[in-house]
């Protein structure tokens, strides 16, 4: 860990933060290169996030796919249209590697185009459902945090029943899965989003809670959480512990699917629920400090559960 690069890092900060709406202040800290060991053990997943996040921007800055999926040009017109204004931005640049560059980012954009042609959203009937279902099976559960499915949300699912969920009087604070019936039962996710061109069928969908189906929605960057964190609670035996951004937590667990406790554990998300706990017990559950752990190596087992009206109290 580069402590003295954290230390100037920090220095910068606290200086441009006040400053963050002048261009002074904003152009102090883009300077600034993140030191070693800043990111923590998910700097792979913020890094990931963050490449391919502004990799679509820039694609998108060039050629507006928002066009392309509602006119009927092909990817001869894309490529075209990349190419020259890659020529503009870097007239310099001998001219095959501007058309390798540009078949390369016409190719990206292209399967994006397509995906938006062939967008709607097809009602998904008991077919499909069964399909996915049954493909499913011998896991049942929910991909993004491995809840094990209850045999009445598979009634329910496969349409065997109608019985209704009844809420939880106990929910995991960081995850809480019950307050709401919805969040019990299973429910089909596009994995690639439907405003995204994610295709209605068994190759897209994944089964998933209701819990988790409502948090992801078409998001999947840990950038695109909407607020730092969901509150701060009085916890009955943690005290007054941030909630963490229900995003992050997801992500993370759904990306990293394994047991992180350092004595080794073979717990995956196909066959265990996994949480997040704090790499840093006295720190807040950010997406640098969140730890992935099973049941059995929750340094938060015993803590997790508590009544409902704690979180809606907050
Ligand atoms: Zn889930
Ligand atoms: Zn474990």
């Amino acid at each position: 860990m580069d402590t003295r690069g954290i230390k100037n890092f920090y220095s910068v900060l606290a200086e441009a933060l006040p400053d963050r709406w002048s261009e002074d202040g904003v152009r102090k800290v883009s300077h600034l290169s993140t030191p070693e060991g800043l990111l923590g053990k998910n700097e792979w997943i913020l890094r990931a996030d963050y490449s391919m996040t502004v990799g679509r921007w820039f694609i998108e800055g060039i050629v507006d796919l928002g066009r392309y999926a509602r006119n009927s040009d092909n990817i001869g017109h894309l490529l075209k249209e990349i190419s020259t204004c890659l020529r503009e931005l870097d007239p310099s640049a001998p001219l095959d590697e501007i058309m390798a560059t540009s078949r390369q980012l016409a190719m990206f954009a292209w399967r994006e185009v397509e995906a938006r042609r062939t967008a709607g959203r097809p009602s998904i009937d008991r077919a499909l459902k069964n399909a996915v279902w049954f493909r499913d099976e011998p896991m049942q559960r929910c991909y993004l945090c491995g809840y094990r499915f209850s045999a009445h949300a598979k009634d329910r699912f496969l349409g065997r029943s109608n019985a209704p969920f009844k809420p939880h009087s106990l929910v995991d604070f960081t995850r809480p899965r019950g307050v709401k019936p919805r969040h019990l039962g299973v429910e089909l996710d596009h994995v690639i989003p439907v405003a995204e061109g994610g295709a209605t069928d068994v190759h897209n969908l994944k089964l998933a809670c209701g819990w988790c189906n409502i948090v992801k929605s078409s998001l999947w960057s840990v950038y695109d959480a909407k607020a730092w964190s969901a509150g701060v609670i009085d916890h009955p035996s943690l005290g007054l512990t941030s909630v963490p951004q229900p995003l992050w937590m997801l992500r993370i667990v759904a990306t990293r699917a394994r047991c992180e406790a350092p004595e080794g554990c073979s717990a995956r998300l196909t066959t265990n629920e996994l949480f997040v706990a704090p790499r840093n017990l006295k720190g807040a559950l950010t997406p640098t400090n969140l730890m992935v752990v099973c049941r059995q190596h929750d340094p938060w087992a015993g803590h997790r559960l508590i009544s409902p009206t704690l979180l809606s109290s907050r």
